[in-house]
């Protein structure tokens, strides 16, 4: 609500709002920059998923980074709703999915076969090209059927342009998984949740935070284990940090999981060798 009424409102001018502005200026002016002439300022961080059950990492998360010359290491809160709102996020997303799946690569061919799960803005599902350059990607970088997995918001998932399902039909034609990300935020209807080719739901934090103790949390991710059962989904919960809601998570159900309790996000060697110290390695085989 706050993009639109940054881009729609009327705005005053006040000193501290032309600062601001100034300042965003400046930030999408070195991002453009850090796209066109030093990609190398970006990078991927990858939060591993764990089957809890099993020990085994099921997958990762891609989290984009930016070393800004100046302000050192950026996190995506400061800098993705303006690479929206200045379109850049359709470069940067392109960068973001390019280097996944060449990490994907890297890793398959030391012998670590890894779903990678990206972002994706809903600006880059607008973009006719995005189903031509995803399937580049697969052929470029053999992407087998299920190892690239994309996350969306529900607000994704809210429009009725009609294309938009043309889009995730042809994505899942290329063998690419849909995530449903930050879960229970959001107001999908379920009616609405079932047009779409939605493998996993991730369960957002602000759910999982709370447990143990939260009745109501708890009954919300009991709700979703059900109805993802139901219509024969997947279910991660997200920023697990405690023993407590490890526990309280297995005992309703849920095995996937991702959070600070079993690894921060990680730069792609580190990964790599996270997962091959797990108990059940998975590494080099
Ligand atoms: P998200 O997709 O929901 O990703 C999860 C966020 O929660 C990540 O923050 C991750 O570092 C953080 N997290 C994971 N485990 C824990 C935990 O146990 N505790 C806490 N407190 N936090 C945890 P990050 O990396 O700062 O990313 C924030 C958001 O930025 C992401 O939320 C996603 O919406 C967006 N984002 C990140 N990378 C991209 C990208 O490449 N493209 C787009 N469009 N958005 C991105
Ligand atoms: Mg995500
Ligand atoms: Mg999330
Ligand atoms: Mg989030």
């Amino acid at each position: 609500a706050a993009k639109e009424a940054g881009r729609d409102t009327l705005r005053y001018y006040t000193p501290d709002m032309n600062t601001q502005a100034m300042e965003r200026l400046t930030l999408e002016r070195d991002l453009r920059r850090a796209l066109q002439d030093d990609p190398t300022q970006l990078v991927l961080y990858y939060q591993p998923q764990l089957d809890a059950d099993t020990g085994r990492c099921i997958g990762c998360e891609a989290l984009v980074r930016w070393r800004h010359p100046l302000r050192g290491l950026m996190l995506p809160g400061e800098f993705i709703s303006l690479a929206e709102r200045s379109g850049l996020i359709v470069e940067l997303g392109r960068w973001v999915l390019a280097e996944a799946c060449a990490e994907q690569a890297r890793w398959a061919a030391a012998g670590l076969l890894l779903p990678v799960s990206v972002n994706l803005s809903p600006v880059q599902l607008e973009r006719s090209d995005l189903t031509p350059y995803v399937r580049g990607l697969v052929q470029r970088y053999q992407i087998a059927p299920g190892m690239l997995e994309l996350e969306l918001t529900e607000g994704a998932l809210m429009s009725e342009d009609a294309r938009h399902l043309e889009v995730f039909n042809a994505l899942m034609q290329l063998g690419c998984r849909f995530a449903l990300d930050d879960f229970g935020t959001g107001y999908s209807s379920l009616s609405r949740l079932k047009r779409f080719p939605i493998s996993r739901l991730k369960i957002d934090q602000a759910f999982v935070s709370t447990l143990p103790g939260s009745g109501d949390d708890e009954a919300v991710v009991r709700a979703t284990l059900s109805m993802a059962r139901d219509m024969g989904m997947d279910v991660v919960a997200e920023g697990v940090e405690t023993d407590g809601q490890h526990h309280c998570l297995l005992a309703m159900g849920c095995t996937q999981m991702q959070g600070y309790r079993f690894a921060r996000p990680m730069p792609a060697a580190e990964l790599y060798h996270f997962v091959a110290r797990l108990p059940q390695a998975q590494g080099a085989s």
